[in-house]
């Protein structure tokens, strides 16, 4: 390079800067490009980004149209959980009509703050709420994390801060702030978070009431500064500030005992054991209280109410019963067979599957007690076998002999 150019804006020459870059030989150094980014970066570049995220969120919004097409997409992955899909579409339909707003009123004074709906699914395990939450974020193609809630504490405990969970945002959002502001974040195992006595105890609740707290600052709109990396904070470390207000919270929880709650709540308890009455019993022993779930209910069971007040769509899972679990074998998109099936094409194997095959590992699934996830378990159990002995056959066919031969050997 010639020694004497230079910055055409600061006429400091080559030797003088970090670098010069070169445009038709008009040479602009490292210091004027970064004075001019932070004149420039909030009149120009902020409105730049607001404008990418609102035609962002507007196309999705013209794609979607309407809720009923959430509905649509959810059905190719998720069998039955009706009510669920119902509430879940018309919630996230709602959050696109929420940013749009907010983007479109982003500097109007007279605007009104439209409160964000988190979402609180309860169900047993393995019956499809992470499924939900991860396939929402298909639809939204925003940045999606699942986090465990049983690995927090309260701040300055051992074990993860709650802000960790914004990191994990940042990063997914290849540290694209913006992007991290709209994002979704799913907590499962939320309902382990319980308080866990009713009492104030000695000792602090730091892995349970105190992560409710900490997790309040993340619920409510407020801006949290956070490290750019999961671990220690270091003090001179540059902490980034992500605004929270637009960041959709979805929590999971089987909520184990609950069903008591409301039950002695309702006095059905009582009911059955005054009246000895066996058909009543036996009606109530197949309902599904979840479905008359109140906020008292939660409390009880040691969500806070400031937490619970964050959380205002409250949805439960149904059990999966024996046709359910069938069809999620079979019917989703990427259903456990249909996985299988292509696995084994790559082999050139045909595998004809008879509908006694699918029984048995249904039945098998539901004595396991864990809903769809057992489904996983006893097919994975049962294919390592078959995968074993393949050989240069081209077709394999799977029915009731088949599986006992097998479950005989495993
Ligand atoms: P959890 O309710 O414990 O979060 P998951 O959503 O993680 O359960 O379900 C575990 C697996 O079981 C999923 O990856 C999916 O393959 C299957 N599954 C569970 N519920 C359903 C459902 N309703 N429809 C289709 N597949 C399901």
């Amino acid at each position: 390079m010639n020694n004497n150019i230079f910055c055409f804006f600061c006429k400091r020459n080559k030797n003088q800067v970090l670098c010069l870059i070169n445009n038709n030989n008009i040479y602009i150094c490292n210091y004027c490009i970064k004075n001019f980014y932070k004149k420039y970066k909030n009149e120009y570049i902020e409105k730049d980004v607001i404008n990418n995220n609102k035609n962002f969120i507007l196309k999705l919004k013209n794609k979607i149209k309407y809720p009923k097409n959430i509905k649509k997409f959810l059905d190719y992955y998720i069998i039955g959980q009706e009510n669920t899909k119902k509430i879940i579409s018309v919630s996230i339909y709602n959050h696109l009509k929420r940013l749009l707003y907010y983007y479109n009123n982003i500097n109007k004074k007279e605007n009104i703050e439209i409160d964000k709906s988190n979402i609180l699914m309860i169900g047993d395990t393995g019956t499809g709420k992470t499924l939900i939450a991860k396939t929402i974020s298909k639809i939204l193609k925003l940045p999606f994390v699942i986090v465990d809630a049983t690995v927090f504490t309260e701040a300055g405990y051992v074990g993860e801060d709650v802000e960790s969970i914004l990191t994990r945002l940042l990063q997914i959002s290849n540290y694209n702030i913006n992007l991290t502001e709209i994002g979704i974040v799913y907590i499962d195992e939320f309902d382990k978070l319980s308080r866990k006595s009713s009492n104030p105890s000695i000792t602090r609740d730091v892995s349970g009431e105190g992560v409710q707290q900490s997790l309040l600052k993340l619920f409510e709109n407020s801006t949290i500064y956070i490290s750019p990396f999961i671990g220690r904070k270091h003090p001179e470390q540059n902490m980034i500030p992500i605004k929270t207000n637009n960041i959709l919270f979805i929590v999971g929880g089987s909520f184990e005992g609950i069903n008591n709650i409301i039950k002695n709540r309702m006095n059905i308890n009582n009911n059955i054991k005054i009246g000895y009455n066996k058909v009543k019993k036996k009606i109530y022993k197949n309902k599904n209280y979840l479905k008359y779930i109140t906020i008292k209910d939660l409390h009880k069971f040691g969500i806070i109410p400031e937490i619970i007040g964050r959380l205002p769509i409250i949805t439960y899972l149904n059990k999966l019963d024996k046709k359910n679990l069938k069809k999620i074998m079979i019917e989703p998109k990427n259903a456990l067979i249909k996985q299988y099936i292509e696995l084994f094409k790559i082999d050139n194997i045909e595998i004809i599957i008879d509908n006694s095959f699918i029984d048995i590992i249904v039945n098998k699934a539901i004595k396991l007690g864990l809903g769809a996830r057992g489904l996983k378990h006893i097919c994975e159990k049962i294919f390592i076998e078959i995968t074993f002995n393949i050989k240069k056959n081209k077709k394999i066919k799977l029915n009731k002999n088949k599986i006992y031969k097998i479950l005989k050997k495993i």
